[in-house]
């Protein structure tokens, strides 16, 4: 590796000027090394969906330095979501959400490349796109769409990393397919939804900034990620849970990983 392109230029391999610039303080003992730094730059993250949670995960990864983002998420923007959906603003209320979340993520960081959808992948998109990307957060609000990116990602072989909310509860897990339980081995069938559920703006953004600290930690390879842990945050009584979840027999990850 750390090859030269035709151009002389340095191909991936290493940090330009302009990046170590960027991320210097992100870089060094305890945190990044260059090299992790590179590699995240070579990742791409799929985020869907990019509101109170992945919003936030979104722009921690583009701020981070990710390479590439591929965003998901339909419909206009309503004044009920600007109580977290940080990528979204007053000007922006009644105009599609994907295409100004895109450009809100433009916004913070030249070094990103961004993709956005304007609608959620079924089945089919969400394994074609899996297999573009080294990783998936999972922010969706429904376990229909949540249980769709596990397989995608299992199928693709790559992590998933699903968050949560709740009121003023976050939950995040981490898997790894064909190594921990996947997210239908925590639930082996959709629990009942509430379309209009509550939820503070701080916890999913909480919650979003941890999901994109364990991305960022898996593709950098920095520190140890939570693989196979749930992780909730109880902000109702400011309590903090964690534990392994076991892997569950006839759950698909075990056909496929
Ligand atoms: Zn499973």
């Amino acid at each position: 590796m750390n090859e030269l392109s035709s151009t002389g230029a340095m191909t991936d391999d290493r940090l330009t000027a302009e990046e170590r610039i960027r991320y210097a303080r992100q870089l060094g003992p305890g945190v990044l090394t260059e090299e992790g730094q590179a590699r995240l730059r070579r990742s791409t993250a799929l985020v869907t969906r990019v509101g109170g949670m992945g919003g936030p995960a979104a722009m921690m990864l583009a701020m981070g330095g990710i390479g590439r983002l591929i965003i998901a998420h339909g419909g206009p923007l309503e004044s009920p979501d600007l109580n977290r959906q940080v990528l979204g603003s007053e000007a922006g209320l009644g105009q599609p959400r994907a295409g100004q979340f895109a450009e809100s993520l433009r916004r913070v960081s030249r070094f990103v490349e961004v993709e956005a959808l304007d609608h959620e992948p079924d089945d089919a998109e969400a394994l074609e796109l899996a297999r573009r990307c080294d990783i998936i957060l999972s922010c969706p609000p429904t376990f229909e769409e949540r249980l769709r990116l596990n397989r995608a990602a299992l199928e693709a072989k790559i992590p998933l990393i699903d968050a949560a909310q709740w009121g003023l509860t976050g939950t995040l897990f981490v898997a790894r397919p064909g190594q921990t339980a996947c997210l239908a081995c925590a639930y082996p069938s959709a629990p009942p939804f509430e379309k209009l559920f509550p939820v503070v703006g701080a916890i999913s953004a909480a919650t979003g900034s941890l999901a994109a600290l364990e991305a960022i930690k898996i593709l950098s390879g920095t520190g140890d990620p939570m693989w196979g842990q749930m992780w909730v945050y109880d902000g109702y009584h400011g309590r903090t849970r964690q534990f392994a979840v076991a892997r569950r027999e006839n759950c698909v990850c075990q056909e496929t990983g």
